[in-house]
């Protein structure tokens, strides 16, 4: 039977005659956390687009719930409205507090009624640590506690996939964790994630699977302990030298 929520097989993407992603096999099983990594510019987050659907795929299909999201009749909002994206920098909206970010895709995508809304919202900032600063401005708050609410956002439409491009990046050092532990916090709670980092001890301790991305092809695949503990490719163990 097949199990995978999410599956990629021989994608490839260019932007002109720029090969960005080629030959991309990768699939994500409910309740897994797959990290890709990879030098700046390897393609992780055009991955990321594509499986959303901001990117159109020149090659290859990607299935999401068993269906193929890459054949043109596909409804990407639809598509889109069942997955969660959260990027290095967060975006919220300035002129509304915290809980008016977190519910107002519910409300004005998803149609959920404003008390309903709330309610999920509130919840959602409860699950992640923020209760407390719900009627607060994105301004007010640090910017860990600003992707947390973004991840919450991202969160309250229960997505069945979460995409998380590079979130802890822009983040001073000393809010890195509190944004790492959450994630870790979700794992457990059965949240299916794919994402980028360069934090290899996140990856290290959270994912099932790792790639390891080099000029838009994953080299290397597999478990944490296989590709940073024992890397097989030359290239990966050149770039994991590197960061380390
Ligand atoms: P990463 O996230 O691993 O740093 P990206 O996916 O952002 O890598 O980018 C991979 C390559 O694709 C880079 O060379 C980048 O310049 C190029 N690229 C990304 N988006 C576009 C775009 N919209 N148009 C042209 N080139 C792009
Ligand atoms: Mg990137």
């Amino acid at each position: 039977m097949n199990t995978e929520l999410l599956r990629l097989e021989g994608v490839r993407k260019s932007f002109g005659d720029h090969v960005v992603l080629s030959d991309v096999d990768l699939s994500v099983e409910p309740g897994q956390c797959v990290v890709l990594i990879g030098a700046s510019g390897s393609g992780k987050s055009t991955l990321l687009r594509c499986v959303n659907l901001l990117e159109v795929v020149d090659d290859g299909v990607i299935t999401f719930e068993g269906r193929d999201i890459t054949d043109p009749r596909v409804d990407g909002d639809e598509v889109r409205s069942r997955m969660g994206l959260v990027f290095q920098s967060y975006n919220l909206f300035p002129h509304l507090d915290v809980i008016g970010n977190v519910t107002l895709a519910l409300r004005l995508v998803h149609g959920v009624d404003p008390g309903e809304a709330r309610t999920r919202g509130l919840a959602m900032l409860e699950r992640v640590g923020l209760a407390e600063k719900a009627t607060a401005r994105p301004d007010d708050l640090s910017g860990g506690q600003q992707q947390r609410v973004a991840i919450a956002r991202a969160l309250v439409a229960n997505p069945r996939l979460m995409l998380l491009d590079e979130v802890t990046s822009a983040l001073d050092p000393e809010l890195v964790g509190e944004v790492l532990d959450l994630l870790g916090e979700l794992k457990g709670e059965g949240v299916t994630m794919l994402l980028n980092t360069h934090e290899m001890g996140f990856a290290r301790d959270v994912a099932d699977q790792v790639c390891f991305l080099h000029a838009g092809r994953i080299h290397e695949q597999g478990t944490p302990e296989q590709v940073l503990g024992d890397p097989q490719q030359e290239r990966t163990r050149g770039f994991l030298s590197r960061i380390r």
